[in-house]
């Protein structure tokens, strides 16, 4: 199974994607995590994206595609994939509508998470992240058990540093400008499905389940 997910910055992606992997056991495949892992360990390629993520900016295309097309090489992807946060432009989309056509291959369907701008701002500034393992948590609507430690792994937790009120109106007017339309595009494609991304964080999995029976 293919999957991408689609959204605004802070409608759910990560989270539903996490447990979409957990369900069907295939990769979460996120581009912002693989991203901020270059940055934590001081790769060159870490060294550029965090220029372009600080500001809230897309990272160029040609940087995000040669990473992710080395990500499709790992074993792991046989069994299909959960795509996060790629693709964000048509350029990527199509370069990956075409990479998967030079094997016979396509994506089952597009998912789009649906958050009004209005709730995405109260999502971020809440959202602690813990960068050992990627675990997503909210302060108030998905809280851990024990302040700023991690469930799954016991890291500690912080803000990401693009979750600052301005950036988040940067990323929101980004996501207008270069995301958004891959919701059309998927529509011609004939495989985007939306679920509302309001509702908790069960339901939106429920509604999602309901879309891949
Ligand atoms: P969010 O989950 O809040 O949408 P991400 O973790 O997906 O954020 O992305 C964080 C940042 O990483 C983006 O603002 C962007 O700078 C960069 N990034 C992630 N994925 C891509 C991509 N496919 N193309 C370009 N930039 C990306
Ligand atoms: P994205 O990957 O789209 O940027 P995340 O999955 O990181 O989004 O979620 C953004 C923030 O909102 C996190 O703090 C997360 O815990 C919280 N969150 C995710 N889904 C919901 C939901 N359905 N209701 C309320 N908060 C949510
Ligand atoms: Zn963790």
């Amino acid at each position: 199974m293919k999957i991408v997910m689609l959204g605004a910055p802070g409608a759910g992606k990560g989270t539903q994607a996490k447990m979409i992997a957990a369900a069907y056991e295939i990769p979460h495949i996120s581009t912002g995590d693989i991203f901020r892992a270059n940055i934590k360990n001081g790769t060159e390629l870490g060294k550029k994206a965090k220029t372009y993520m600080d500001q809230g900016l897309l990272v160029p295309d040609e940087l995000t595609l040669a990473l992710i097309m080395d990500r499709f090489t790992e074993p792991d992807c046989e069994k299909g994939y959960v795509l996060d946060g790629f693709p964000r432009t048509i350029a990527q989309a199509e370069a990956l509508t075409e990479a998967l056509r030079e094997t016979g291959d396509s994506l089952d369907c597009a998912i789009d998470v649906e958050v009004p701008d209005e709730d995405i701002v109260s999502r971020m500034s809440g959202r602690r992240a813990c960068l050992a393992c990627g675990g997503t948590y909210h302060i108030v609507f998905n809280p851990t058990k024990k302040e700023g430690i991690c469930d799954a792994c016991g890291g500690a937790l912080s803000i990401r540093p693009d979750d600052m009120p301005e950036t988040v109106q940067k990323r929101l007017q980004v996501y207008h400008e270069q995301t958004q339309p891959l919701i059309d595009y998927y529509k011609r494609e004939g495989i985007l499905k939306s679920v509302d991304g309001t509702q908790e964080v069960g339901k939106v999995f429920a509604s999602i389940q309901a879309i891949l029976a």
